[in-house]
């Protein structure tokens, strides 16, 4: 899992390199940047007019784009992925760890789901 990855599915925010975002974390008013990478858990921002990136944390005072939620996208219960979802709603076939993965056919541990910080549970899936 990359780090990008982890920041979305820890964070359940549409975070990606090159995003442009609101940050209104400093009492200066709110203002663009881009997210540049991510590290250690959180992003780097590089505020409008900065030279160099910053460290934020991914949900504390930045406003996110609207971002569609993505259809028939879920987390993995068996190892950390996003994977792709039959129409059934189970996982995909993937590989992990070196083989096929514990978690292909079964439901995903929660929908990928943008814009709230509420993981959908998989069980609250249409059957
Ligand atoms: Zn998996």
């Amino acid at each position: 899992m990359s780090t990008s990855a982890f920041v979305r599915r820890a964070y359940r925010v549409p975070a990606a390199r090159g995003m442009q975002i609101t940050y209104s974390g400093d009492g200066l008013p709110a203002r663009t940047a881009t997210i540049t990478g991510f590290r250690g858990g959180g992003l780097l921002v590089r505020h409008e007019g900065a030279r160099r990136p910053v460290y934020a944390h991914p949900t504390y005072a930045i406003t996110y784009p609207p971002v569609p939620n993505p259809v028939g996208r879920g987390w993995c219960d068996g190892c950390p992925a996003e994977v792709g979802l039959h129409a059934d709603g189970t996982v995909r076939v993937h590989r992990a760890f070196g083989e096929e993965c514990v978690g292909v056919g079964k439901r995903p541990y929660a929908l990928v789901t943008w814009r709230h910080n509420d993981p959908v549970p998989a069980a609250a899936m249409a059957e």
